[in-house]
């Protein structure tokens, strides 16, 4: 059973780290907001998104843990996403390239720095690709437990703390499935193939960042 005072004492810290982060993310261009909850965030996403858009989700944890699919579902979204197992070869590819045509892309990162710079890595390149561009609308979904001091922790985070878990969910065998941590391998599968750096948001679009006050994701 959760400790409420632990918890509570968490989410305290978590809010001030927070409420600095999004700060500093407007000040780069991203128009940012802390949420305390997961629902909190889910309230924020339908208020962004009008009933009837087309929303892109690529393989993100995060946006599938705090209800977003189902919810968009709901108020009449077409949410198109490619974890689906019965895709394959030339149907697979068009869903890929149809998830970043959607009128809004939601999706999350593998790490943000206190200063707010958003970092993704990706094997097949499409998200790191959507959160690098688009005519569309982005929006980020980012749990608190993904926030780093520096680029290097972001690219270290990335390696060691997201990719072994991810790789696991996928039933993928890796090195760094068996060691736990990156071993930088050569394999015919590595998932680290694309490292994108969120500067500052990228021209041409509305950023939306909203951070969480929860474990999310990876
Ligand atoms: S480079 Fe290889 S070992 Fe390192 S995290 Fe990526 S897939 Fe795993």
């Amino acid at each position: 059973m959760k400790n409420t005072q632990f918890e509570e004492a968490r989410k305290r810290h978590w809010k001030i780290m927070g409420e600095a982060l999004v700060k500093n993310l407007t000040d780069k261009g991203f128009d940012a907001v802390y949420t305390g909850s997961a629902e909190e965030a889910l309230e924020k996403i339908l208020d962004l998104i009008p009933d009837g858009a087309s929303v892109g989700v690529p393989g993100s944890v995060t946006i599938r843990e705090v209800g977003a699919m189902e919810a968009l579902e709901k108020k009449g979204c077409s949410v198109i996403h490619h974890w689906d197992p019965s895709l394959t070869g030339e149907n697979r590819l068009q869903r890929l390239q149809d998830e970043l045509l959607a009128d809004f892309y939601l999706t999350s990162c593998n790490a943000v720095t206190r200063d707010g710079m958003i970092v993704g890595i990706d094997g097949n390149g499409n998200r790191v690709s959507g959160m690098a561009w688009g005519k569309n609308t982005i929006i980020f979904v980012i749990g608190m437990n993904k926030v780093v001091g520096s680029i290097d922790e972001a690219v270290s985070r990335t390696r060691n703390t997201a990719t072994p878990p991810n790789a696991m969910r996928l039933n993928m065998t890796l090195p760094c499935t068996k060691a736990g941590r990156c071993v930088d391998c050569n394999s015919q599968e590595r998932v680290c193939r694309a490292l994108l750096i969120l500067e500052r948001a990228t021209g041409g679009r509305k950023s939306h960042v909203i951070m969480v006050g929860e474990s999310l994701g990876f």
